[in-house]
């Protein structure tokens, strides 16, 4: 068989990443490098030279969006389908396995995923169980402090308070919290991982089956793992030298969630015999923009040190616009993104990236105000807006009756005349007997517990979602989905909201049924998982990345985060400034700054011919109104890389020679910048005008009232 395709196209370290004869190996190298690609490329080699079967494979990443690219790359490489390859995140294939083997895991076959709000919602019903102060023992800490410990892979049983007051207590809800979520069949993420890893461990037979099975472990982005998804890779291989990582430790950027730059150094010493090859080519980014990101990441001390060239050429310069203050940062980006489109360039070239997700606001508004296309990954996700948690409730509870969360969440929804006090019942007997909610509504009922309303509308409720069950019966998964939506009554019940909000809430509905329709879980021959359950746990863990069609064409708007591994033609990475990024959080310990610092370093590297970056002097954010400076990385990169774009091209031209000034030819009086006071609104810096004459309307950021648009002729300003 010809494969020189598979080769061809690949460096010689490359190539021989990809052609070594089985065994455990470490690609170590920077951004852009082509780490993924010699990943994609080995798998394929492995079952066209060295004959492995497709079923034989398992490849874990970091994302679903990066699973789903790389499961196409494979096919279109392999030209034939990859089913029977196990491909996805650590925790969707954690789940799988759980759910193939759910009583050894010592769970009901029912078992539900919850995601981080539920669980959230958890912790807080079991403080007031316990009757423990959530103002001293913050519900947020406690999950912080659980999942952390999960992802150490440590039970309350196995921690020790040693006397320690705090200790005792968190572990005290630690334990109280596994109980309950045992007794409901609820698993949250960091469970996930843990259970699947104690499964393999406990289960000689088990494990020695999927170690026989999956003849190559792959793993993209290695230098994220945790300390549970490590132990969990070692016992897939555990004699068998056959792990193979790829792994870049200047891009380690959840450290926040346990992640270990460290396992690198652990896996050279459990893997003696690993072969180590550097990867220094980079074919991503221009020779300006590499430059940049050399330079930056130089700064952080604990590194392993590498170098990366490009044959590119230098490229453009770096912009760097420093707006007045966050809806200025939006128009200039947005501007900027028309001329690449009037360019002919394409929407899902262009990446805005943000530190936090509450920056998104401001870029949504001025791009659908300029009607251009766009779609957010992360922030207010598709699967986390009310309507669509509301429906998957509804699911959820057909499908375990014990799932007290979204029994909570659905009870009286819509309104069935179910009271807080009724409510409180339930949950008051749920606690002393330590049953479900939908247990002690059964047995309330059956005692004739409640005055005649109340035990009608509970029965109502019962009734409904047992009637639901049966009509469900035998129907494809979006036909389910579609008749749970009617027949709760949700469609009805946004029928009556607001025109707007209502409406694009049953878009949202509608479009649900097309991800159902579309939901293709890649299902092995004889494997008989519920398509319903599956798809449930798809909408928990991958929140988010089924909105809308992949393939559309639009900018793409997403935290640094979540563009780990992706590239983009044109990259604006934005609020460069302190407090926001590097985080207010970090700003003060070295080892977090370390890790904001590869942050930016990932941003940088997402950008293959343009990079923008851009800060802002005031920003209004979380409510508050701010005046930061400039991120310390902006000092970080060369000079020589970057080019000030002070003022927007399309409005404006330079005059004057103070090049630090930004000044806008207003027509008349004001330059953009200067500081004015108006007779109502105060204090305020003049951002632009249009119009002329005596329609002269002048755009003024107000201290204290914020953005405003007035005429000029009656404003009244005065220069202050
Ligand atoms: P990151 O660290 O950001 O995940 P990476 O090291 O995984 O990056 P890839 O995404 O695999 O890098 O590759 C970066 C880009 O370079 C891709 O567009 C890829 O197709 C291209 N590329 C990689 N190697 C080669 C090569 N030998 N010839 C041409 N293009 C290449
Ligand atoms: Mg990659």
């Amino acid at each position: 068989m010809d494969v020189s395709f598979l080769i061809n196209s690949l460096n010689d370290a490359q190539r021989l990443a990809v052609t070594a004869p089985s065994k455990s190996m470490l690609i170590l190298a920077g951004a852009g490098s082509g780490k993924t690609r010699v990943l994609v490329h080995r798998i394929v080699w492995q079952i066209q030279v060295e004959g492995l079967s497709p079923h034989s494979i398992l490849a874990v990443t970091f994302t679903n969006k990066a699973a789903m690219e790389m499961r196409e790359r494979i096919e279109k490489l392999l030209k034939s389908p990859t089913q029977a390859m196990w491909i996805g995140t650590f925790h969707s294939l954690a789940h799988r396995i759980l759910r193939r083997h759910a009583t050894k895991a010592k769970l009901p076959d029912t078992f539900q995923v919850m995601d981080s709000n539920d669980q959230l919602r958890l912790i807080k019903r079991l403080l007031k169980s316990l009757e423990i102060d959530d103002k001293k023992w913050p519900p947020k800490q406690i999950q912080g402090f659980i999942n952390a410990q999960k992802d150490e892979g440590l039970r309350a049983s196995h921690i020790s308070d040693n006397g320690d007051f705090f200790l005792r207590k968190m572990l005290q809800v630690y334990q109280e919290y596994e109980a309950v979520c045992n007794r409901l069949g609820l698993v949250d993420f960091a469970e996930l991982l843990l259970r699947a890893h104690e499964l393999l461990r406990d289960n000689e037979s088990l494990l020695q089956f999927y170690q026989r099975r999956f003849r190559q472990v792959h793993v993209d982005e290695f230098q994220d793992t945790n300390t549970i998804q490590y132990a969990w890779l070692r016992l897939l291989t555990e004699g068998r030298d056959n792990l193979f990582i790829v792994g870049d430790d200047d891009q380690s950027i959840y450290g926040w969630r346990g992640a270990k730059i460290a396992n690198i150094f652990s896996f050279q010493q459990h893997y003696p015999n690993h072969e180590l090859i550097r990867l220094e080519q980079n074919y991503r980014s221009t020779g300006n923009i590499l430059q940049a990101a050399n330079q930056l990441i130089s700064h952080n001390g604990n590194r392993m040190g590498k170098q990366l060239w490009t044959d590119r050429g230098q490229g453009e310069l770096i912009s760097l616009y420093s707006a007045f203050n966050e809806q200025d940062e939006a128009y200039f980006v947005v501007d900027r993104i028309k001329q690449w489109l009037e360019k002919g360039g394409l929407k899902k070239e262009v990446a805005i990236l943000y530190r936090s997700n509450a920056q998104s606001r401001q870029f949504e508004e001025r791009l659908m105000t300029a009607a251009i296309p766009y779609r957010v990954y992360g922030g207010l996700r598709f699967f986390e807006r009310a309507e669509i948690k509301n429906t998957l409730a509804y699911l959820r509870l057909l499908s375990n009756h014990d799932d007290d969360p979204s029994f909570e969440r659905i009870v009286n929804l819509p309104t069935r005349g179910i009271s807080t006090r009724t409510l409180d019942n339930l949950r008051d007997l749920a606690r002393s007997q330590q049953i479900s909610l939908w247990q002690a509504t059964t047995n309330l009922l059956e005692e004739d517990f409640f005055p005649t309303r109340a035990a009608n509308a509970l029965k109502k409720f019962k009734q409904l979602i047992n009637e639901l069950a049966i009509n469900c019966e035998g129907l494809e998964l979006f036909e389910k989905v579609k008749l749970v939506e009617k027949q709760s009554g949700l469609i009805d019940f946004y029928k009556k909201e607001k025109e707007d909000r209502g409406e694009a809430r049953i878009e949202n509905l509608a479009e649900l049924v097309n991800a159902a329709r579309s939901f293709d879980y890649h299902l092995e021959e004889n494997e008989v998982l519920s398509e319903l359950a599956m798809f449930l746990a798809h909408a928990t863990l991958e929140a988010g990345e089924m909105q809308g069609a992949d393939a559309d064409d639009c900018i793409q708007l997403m935290t640094l985060h979540s563009a780990k591994g992706l590239e983009f033609k044109q990259v604006f990475m934005v609020g460069l400034e302190e407090g926001l990024f590097p985080s207010g959080r970090s700003i003060d310990d070295v080892a977090k700054l370390e890790e904001e610092r590869r942050l930016c370093y990932v941003g940088i590297t997402r950008a293959m011919q343009q990079l923008c970056i851009s800060y802002a002097e005031s920003r209004r954010l979380y409510g508050k109104e701010s005046y930061p400076s400039p991120s310390r990385f902006l000092r970080e990169i060369p000079a020589e890389c970057v080019q000030d774009v002070r003022i927007r091209a399309n409005i404006t031209r330079t005059v004057g020679t103070n090049k630090n000034q930004p000044i806008l030819p207003l027509t008349n009086q004001y330059k953009a910048g200067e500081k004015i006071s108006h007779a109502k609104f105060g204090l305020g810096t003049i951002l632009q005008t249009k119009g002329d004459d005596k329609q002269e309307k002048v755009q003024i950021n107000f201290y204290k009232g914020g953005l405003k648009w007035l005429i000029l002729a009656y404003a009244q300003l005065e220069r202050v």
